[in-house]
């Protein structure tokens, strides 16, 4: 399994020419396509780069970020590849880099044995994956997430990866790939015999692909499965036929895993030195931390012939390091499928929380729909209401207009505005009647326009409708506030004056009758001057009762008339004071 892992990233490699760069768009996606073909051109192109520094746009810089993370990994070294990857799958900008960087973070994480990291990676990644239209990415994310799943011991989802591969594989393209993830799969699974179908075209495929790392992953997986079928003629006669291939390769999983094989082949066929040999040169190989299933293998084939042999020592030396080796092996298996399934549960939980939150977001929002609802409702009875109680103010106001217009009409005179002859008998007796009680004075005064006929013929109806309201407008001038003032009839008025006794009248009715004479009314170019004769009654002389003053006032008056008119004549038959 492990040596399938970086299957993807290392391949043999053979040097050609580099090219000068003229097109750095174009050397940048040829620069990547070595990758799988020949690594060692694929890092002397990208050191070419460097070295010439050409300007790149923002894309170009982002992508020869990508593939110098692509190099690091490749080199082994993916604590450097880890930041540029970050950087390229967050700013980038592009999904279709971003896709690749994430593919590529995934495997690395999962070479480091950092499974919870690369598990979340791959479900972000499944999450990602319809959204990948480049087919050749889509692809390479398909591989990467099939492999993750095998990791995860979810060989089902694997394999259905794997399928998927080959589904989606662009037309052209080998299906080496997709068919030696689907052996490792099956193989996982324990769904895989030496005739398998499956595995003898992933090797004949990738044979013909010139893949050779893939090929002989696979046929190891053949010699794997001959010696479980207790065929070990088999595997060491495929050993035989792949050894130049694998020293080219140099690939040391490959090696490692042929010397396994070899060690188990040689002790199933009972020879047990050329066994311990081939189980010592393995041994040999590895590293002093490495823990893996070939290191395993190899110490319990040396345990098992040193048993046989009676070295109990060095038998008991290689039980240990078989038992380290299996612990190792197995707690890695362990944190694979606890890592897959700590993701898969939180995974699980962020739904749970998202469907949580997603039900109170819907409660929340209808909420607020009838919030909004109630508030539009709310407005539109606050709207319905004003227009309620404008429409009544109005209503009020007009009736209220119409009512004191009404009044008016009633009370006043239409051509002076003044009192009408009703309206001022009604207030004159109700205001004697007040100054009875409280024995207050009061004059009733009467005037009448002289000759008033005459203005009538020589200027017309009209003017002498503006001589009326001339006169009345002179005769308020000198009337206070309390005093009455009415239009009795035709050209005659009546004064009822306030708190006022016979003297103070006489000068009050005097001084109007003066200011009528001194004030002619100019008019459309004409000057028309009137006199005034005055009646007056008062309630020192003639008591509080209304028809008596105006009897009185009425024979003034007549009198006034008879006397020449002009003048002001009181009730008691004396002349009051008379202008000439
Ligand atoms: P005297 O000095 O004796 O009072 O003479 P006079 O012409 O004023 O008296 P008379 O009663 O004969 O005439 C009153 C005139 O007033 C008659 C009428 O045509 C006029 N008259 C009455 N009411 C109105 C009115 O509303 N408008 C106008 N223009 N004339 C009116
Ligand atoms: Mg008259
Ligand atoms: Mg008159």
């Amino acid at each position: 399994m492990a040596a399938l892992v970086l299957c993807a990233l290392m391949q043999a490699s053979h040097a050609t020419g580099t090219p000068r760069i003229t097109d750095a768009s174009a050397f940048l996606d040829q620069t990547e396509s070595l990758r799988i073909q020949d690594h060692r051109q694929f890092a002397e192109r990208l050191a070419q780069i460097h070295r010439e520094s050409p300007a790149l746009t923002t894309a170009e810089q982002w992508h020869l970020r990508y593939l110098d993370a692509l190099e690091s990994s490749l080199e082994g070294n993916y604590a450097a590849a880890e930041k540029p990857l970050h950087d390229v799958i967050d700013h980038s900008g592009d999904p279709t880099l971003a896709a690749k960087a994430s593919a590529l973070l995934m495997n690395n994480l999962a070479v480091s044995r950092r499974y919870e990291d690369a598990f979340k990676l791959a479900q972000q990644l499944t999450i990602d994956l319809p959204r990948i239209q480049d087919k050749a990415v889509r692809l390479q994310v398909l591989g990467y997430l099939s492999q993750m799943l095998n990791l995860a011991g979810q060989t089902d989802l694997a394999i259905k990866y794997a399928h998927m591969m080959e589904d989606s594989l662009p037309p052209g393209m080998t299906s080496c790939n997709p068919r030696s993830k689907l052996v490792a799969a099956l193989w996982s699974a324990k769904r895989l015999t030496s005739s398998s179908p499956e595995l003898t075209q992933a090797i004949d495929t990738c044979e013909a692909a010139r893949q050779p790392i893939v090929a002989t992953a696979m046929q190891l997986i053949l010699g794997t499965l001959h010696l479980e079928e207790h065929q070990p003629a088999k595997t060491l006669a495929l050993l035989d036929r792949i050894a130049p291939g694998i020293q080219i390769n140099h690939y040391y999983p490959h090696t490692l895993s042929a010397q396994v094989q070899r060690a188990q082949a040689y002790e199933q066929l009972g020879k047990d030195e050329d066994a311990r040999k081939a189980a010592l040169a393995a041994v040999a190989m590895a590293g002093p931390d490495d823990i893996n299933d070939y290191l395993k293998d190899a110490y319990e084939v040396l345990y098992r012939v040193a048993k046989r042999h009676g070295s109990t020592a060095s038998a008991l030396a290689y039980y240990e390091h078989y038992v380290a080796q299996t612990r190792g092996s197995l707690d890695d298996v362990a944190a694979q499928a606890l890592a897959y399934q700590t993701v898969q549960q939180q995974v699980l939980t962020r739904k749970l929380e998202t469907e949580e939150l997603s039900k109170q977001n819907s409660v929340l929002k209808l909420q607020q729909a009838l919030d909004a609802k109630a508030a539009e409702t709310s407005r539109l009875y606050i709207t319905l209401l004003i227009i309620l109680l404008a429409a009544i103010g109005l209503w009020l106001f007009r009736t209220m207009h119409s009512q004191k217009r009404f009044k008016r009409m009633a009370t006043r005179d239409g051509l002076t505005d003044i009192f009408n002859h009703q309206h001022f008998i009604s207030e004159a007796g109700r205001v004697l009647h007040l100054m009875e009680k409280k024995l207050g004075h009061a004059c009733l005064i009467s005037i009448d326009l002289d000759h008033f006929k005459q203005v009538n013929d020589t200027h017309g109806h009209v003017m002498g409708d503006a001589v009326l309201k001339h006169a009345v407008a002179i005769c308020q001038q000198h009337l206070r506030p309390a005093d009455l003032f009415g239009r009795l009839g035709g050209e005659e008025f009546g004064i009822l004056l306030h708190e006022c006794c016979r003297n103070q009248g006489m000068d009050i009715a005097n001084r109007i009758r003066i200011a009528i004479e001194a004030s002619p009314m100019e008019k459309d170019g004409c000057v028309i001057s009137i006199s005034t004769s005055v009646g007056l009654a008062s309630t020192d002389t003639s008591g509080y009762e209304l028809l008596r003053l105006c009897t009185e006032a009425d024979a003034a008056l007549y009198r006034a008339k008879r006397a020449g008119r002009n003048r002001v004549i009181a009730d008691t038959g004396n002349d009051g004071l008379v202008e000439a």
